[in-house]
């Protein structure tokens, strides 16, 4: 594997690429670097290298790398399923989440940012594909929690999130894609100002851009494979 600076900087060749030949302008993907397994070394690396925002799933993991490396001024994405034992730590460390499916937790987070913290900006995340996932809102139901969440006081309403099922089929992931943009813009059309679209991890993110990604979520494509057992919080 070579060094996180070589694998960034393939990456962000490869994400202005992919932005170029959707015609749209490179500067309009934002790259999250999804640091999670991953030591604070790695990260500091990354950052080295010019990267500046990171995304995270397991909250306790998170926060000892957010304190560990707070003098580098990151911006901190909280990515994974979101317990609400577990939402307190995630309202006052991070900047986004992009995992919010259900109103109790958007109303926790709203609840528990500090007062004098900027808003927390939100995703929802929108299961897109039906019985072959379990975790995100129906897309049926979304334009309702979006509406609840985009009224709470302390969160920034941002747009949508969605991880679609495994799968090698690039027609099917092209449609998963699709689907969360045109729930974006009948948002839109109802009124809510969305400028979000998280979509695409390291084997899909080139179809996700052609879709219309705002932010990547890229992990094993920076920083290689994980090796540890993913822990469930
Ligand atoms: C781990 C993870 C990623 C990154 O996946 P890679 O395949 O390593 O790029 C992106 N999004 C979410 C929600 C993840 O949990």
């Amino acid at each position: 594997m070579p060094p996180i600076s070589t694998n960034l900087q393939t990456v962000v060749a490869r994400v202005a690429a992919a932005a170029r030949a959707a015609g749209r302008d490179p500067a309009t993907v934002k790259l999250l670097a999804v640091s999670k397994t991953w030591p604070a070394a790695s990260v500091r690396e990354a950052h080295l290298a010019g990267q500046r925002a990171f995304g995270e799933n397991y909250v306790q993991e998170a926060a000892e790398k957010i304190a560990a490396l707070a003098p580098l001024n990151l911006e901190w994405h909280f990515i994974g399923p979101l317990q609400a034992n577990k939402t307190r730590l995630v309202a006052e460390s991070f900047d986004w989440v992009h995992s919010v499916d259900r109103l109790k937790i958007a109303e926790r987070l709203s609840n528990q940012r500090g007062e004098n913290q900027p808003p927390l900006q939100v995703c929802l995340q929108v299961n897109v594909s039906g019985e072959a996932s379990k975790s995100g809102v129906a897309p049926q139901e979304a334009a309702t929690l979006a509406r609840q969440v985009a009224a709470l006081p302390r969160l920034t309403l941002r747009g949508l999130m969605c991880i679609p099922e495994p799968t090698g089929d690039e027609a099917l992931l092209r449609r998963r894609f699709a689907l969360l943009r045109q729930l974006r813009d009948q948002l839109a059309a109802e009124g809510l100002a969305l400028d979000t679209l998280s979509m695409g991890m390291s084997h899909d993110f080139d179809l996700a851009i052609a879709e219309g990604a705002t932010i990547v979520r890229v992990g094993t494509a920076i920083f290689g494979e994980r090796v540890k057992p993913l822990a469930t919080a």
